[in-house]
């Protein structure tokens, strides 16, 4: 049986998703953030709308302060009408807040809640959906589509590592930066994400039809069904239609099921046999036999175009625990305070990869659950290597790794970037407010933290760079900023420019 009859041209249309709904008047929600913020209209002049979904809407906003534009998805109460779709809007934040930082995953600004409703701002995407391109050209050349591919791949992987699964890949969810035909891509719409742990089975339905994976409507999945979707928008781009097809959503679920992969019809006779060979192992319906997203990326077809691939990639942690093994034990301290201010909805994630990696439930990471954490998330390291990230990550040297070690050793270094993080660390270590770091401030600190072992002259001379004997607020911040390559923002910079005086006026 082939997937869809040729007479009948699928397109791919835009499916709703499959999830769950109520008629019930919307719920009485006291608070559905844990930290109360300022109103969003305080900040921020909302514009025309940019979208609809199902539960959102979404509205180009402007920072009053600075002008910049921003996209704010404003989600109703009233539409929020049981206990279950409160958690999925905090989770949604939650997933957002801990995957914001990756260049292809859209970046979270602020979360605001009134009475009618939760606000999310986040980036703005002028370019439009990538669903709209494939409309308009038809299909990607194949070095185009192996492109966007690695990007859409790339997401996947890092979801993966992080804990987080999708669920509802599809190319509506994939928004362009600009009207540019290189604009860069970003994955939006984290409603139906859900974190997981190695060897969690889920058994809700949902996703949207055509990208559904066949083990999900079985209702037996793991984040295997992520690789699925994507090969399901691979097969899409290269050739302009769905790969399982039908008129009705039944039709389309046995076309998953059951479905044979079509090959034949233009353009596929023309299209390489390394990018078929991607798409039908990404579309194996035996999820235990499917590429991983890691393996995707490592696929030759991926190469096309004379890209080298990523390898050896680093997980998501494994990689944020190498750079903060690289800090000096100052920064790796002022990480800890800045980990300490965030909102639960900015760690939710990282607590989760917390819990995953600290099997016993003991509330500490000994060396052993590290290694097999780290196994899981697919790093193959020696133990040597293992030992140097777990006795950098323990700040007070006491043999393993507590929670707030944790975050502050995985954090993402975009947190950084916040003017108010860094004036918050820098205060917390200048105790008499005296616009400097002193030697015994910082003897004070480590004191607190359980730093033991430490030379203070040593770690003040390698801030200290008008050799005065005490840290100022712009060697703190470019203490904290060295060597987090390609995160430094204009508006940090800019600060930073303006001198010691007016930066701390920002305190
Ligand atoms: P769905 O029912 O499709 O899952 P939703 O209610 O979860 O939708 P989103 O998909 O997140 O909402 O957003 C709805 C629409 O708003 C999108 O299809 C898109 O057109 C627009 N949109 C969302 N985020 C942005 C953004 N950052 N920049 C520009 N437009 C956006």
């Amino acid at each position: 049986m082939c997937s869809h009859d040729a007479t009948q041209e699928p397109k791919p249309k835009k499916p709703h998703d499959i999830r769950r709904t109520s008629s019930v008047a919307g719920l009485q929600v006291e608070s559905i953030l844990k930290r109360k913020t300022e109103t969003l209209k305080d900040i921020y002049n909302i514009g025309r709308k940019l979208g609809q979904g199902q539960f959102g809407t979404t509205y180009l906003c402007v920072e009053k302060s600075t002008g910049k534009e921003f996209a704010c998805k404003s989600i109703l109460k009233r539409k929020l009408t049981n206990d279950e779709d409160v958690e999925d809007v905090r989770r949604e934040i939650q997933i957002m807040h801990h995957l914001t930082g990756h260049p292809n995953v859209i970046s979270i600004c602020g979360a605001y809640e009134d009475s009618m409703a939760v606000h999310v701002v986040m980036e703005l995407c002028a370019g439009g959906e990538l669903f709209d391109r494939i409309i308009e050209k038809g299909h990607y050349s194949e070095k185009k589509a192996a492109e966007l591919a690695r990007v859409i791949v790339g997401v996947v992987e890092v979801c993966h590592s992080l804990g987080v699964m999708h669920r509802d890949l599809k190319p509506e969810n994939f928004l362009f930066v600009g009207r540019e035909e290189d604009a860069k891509l970003k994955t939006i719409d984290f409603g139906l994400s859900i974190f997981f742990m190695p060897g969690d089975k889920f058994t809700d339905i949902v996703g949207s039809p055509y990208y559904v994976a066949p083990e999900v409507l079985k209702k037996n999945y793991g984040p295997e069904a992520d690789v699925w979707s994507a090969g399901v928008i691979i097969y899409i781009l290269l050739s302009g239609v769905p790969p399982f097809w039908g008129e009705t959503e039944h039709a389309i679920f046995e076309q998953v099921l059951r479905g044979r992969l079509d090959f034949e019809t233009d353009p596929w006779p023309s299209i390489s046999e390394s990018a078929k060979d991607l798409v039908k192992r990404m579309l194996v319906r035996d999820p235990r036999k499917r590429l991983t997203a890691h393996e995707v990326l490592c696929h030759p077809w991926l190469e096309v175009g004379g890209m080298a691939p990523d390898k050896p990639l680093d997980s998501a942690v494994l990689s944020r625990l190498k750079q903060f093994s690289a800090m000096n034990k100052l920064k790796k301290m002022a990480l800890r305070v800045i980990a300490e201010s965030l909102s639960e909805e900015e760690i939710a994630g990282l607590k989760e990869l917390f819990k995953m990696i600290d099997t016993d439930n003991s509330g500490q990471i000994t060396f052993e659950e590290l290694k097999a954490g780290l196994g899981r998330v697919g790093a193959n390291m020696k133990e040597s290597e293992i030992s140097a990230l777990m006795q950098a990550a323990d700040v007070d040297n006491s043999g393993t790794i507590d929670y707030g070690e944790f975050i502050a050793a995985t954090l993402h270094l975009n947190k950084i970037n916040r003017e108010d993080h860094l004036c918050a660390a820098f205060s917390y270590f200048d105790r008499d407010g005296s616009g400097f770091i002193t030697a015994d401030e910082l003897q004070q600190a480590c004191d607190e933290f359980g730093v033991g072992d430490v030379r203070i002259e040593e770690m003040m001379q390698e801030v200290d760079q008008d050799s005065d004997g005490r840290i100022d607020y712009n060697e703190f911040v470019a203490m904290m900023q060295k060597g987090n390559a390609g995160i430094a923002r204009k508006g940090l910079q800019n600060s930073l420019s303006t001198g010691f005086r007016d930066a701390l006026k920002l305190c």
